[in-house]
């Protein structure tokens, strides 16, 4: 398995859950602030050489578009949890997946407390059709709003305002808060550290390989009703 992004925060969290796995192997870890060696690379098209089966990216948004082409252009397996691509660019990588002997899987959030959190909001949406999103991070995210608000509020319909807050100290968590007459209704999942998205990316570094073309989000792998 590649690791691109290795040398940030979760993709050091990713090296470690993978290690702990036990049935899989990081054979390369690309990332430029890393000092190149061993199964270190600067970038993805120097890693693909150590031949992975499958790459896991947790990169920036503004690299992540040319990193999953890249895979699937190699036909190696892609695992994205970088935020940030665009419609456009995930239509783009569906075709390729489509056309190709790669699959991938995007997911803007692997935290299973996050996919309940997305769920229950859209069952409430359909009663309480008022809803705005707040979004929390720390102060180094690159994008906002979260890929994780904006999923959410795809899942709504009617217009869904969302707000960004950027403080460090912060993990990753959001609140839906939905407004019927004279109640609220408040729905809200907290990141505490990264080993909450951990079991659902190693989930999904078992499962792409079974799942052809384009998946987004891991609900599919994890409930049984979608
Ligand atoms: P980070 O800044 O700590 O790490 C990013 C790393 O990518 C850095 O070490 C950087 O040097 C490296 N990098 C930059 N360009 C690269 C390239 N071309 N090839 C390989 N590596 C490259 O960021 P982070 O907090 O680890 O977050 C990374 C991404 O993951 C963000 O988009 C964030 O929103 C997303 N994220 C997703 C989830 C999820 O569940 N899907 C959870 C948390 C964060």
């Amino acid at each position: 398995m590649l690791v691109s992004g290795a040398a940030g925060r979760m993709g050091q969290a990713v090296v470690a859950a993978v290690s702990a796995a036990g049935d899989m192997q990081v054979v390369a870890r690309a990332d430029p602030s890393l000092l190149p060696g061993g199964d270190a690379y600067p970038d993805v098209s120097s890693a693909l050489g150590a031949r992975p089966d499958v790459a896991v990216d947790f990169t920036r948004p503004d690299v992540v578009f040319d990193n999953a082409r890249q895979y699937l252009d190699e036909g190696v397996h892609g695992v994205i949890g970088t935020t940030g691509l665009s419609e456009d660019q995930l239509a783009k990588l569906g075709q390729l997946a489509g056309d190709g002997s790669a699959n991938l899987v995007v997911a803007p959030n692997f935290a299973i407390g996050a996919l309940l959190m997305m769920r229950f909001a859209a069952e409430a949406a359909r009663y309480m059709p008022r809803v705005e999103i707040i979004e929390l991070h720390h102060d180094r995210k690159l994008d906002a709003p979260s890929g994780t608000a904006l999923r959410t509020a795809g899942m709504i319909e009617g217009e869904v305002p969302i707000h960004s807050v950027r403080l460090p100290g912060l993990v990753a968590h959001h609140e839906v808060i939905l407004g019927g007459a004279g109640e609220t209704l408040t729905i809200r999942h907290d990141s505490l550290s990264r080993e909450s998205f951990m079991p659902g990316v190693v989930l999904a570094v078992r499962r792409v390989g079974s799942r052809p073309g384009l998946t987004v989000g891991i609900e599919p792998l994890l409930f049984d009703d979608e």
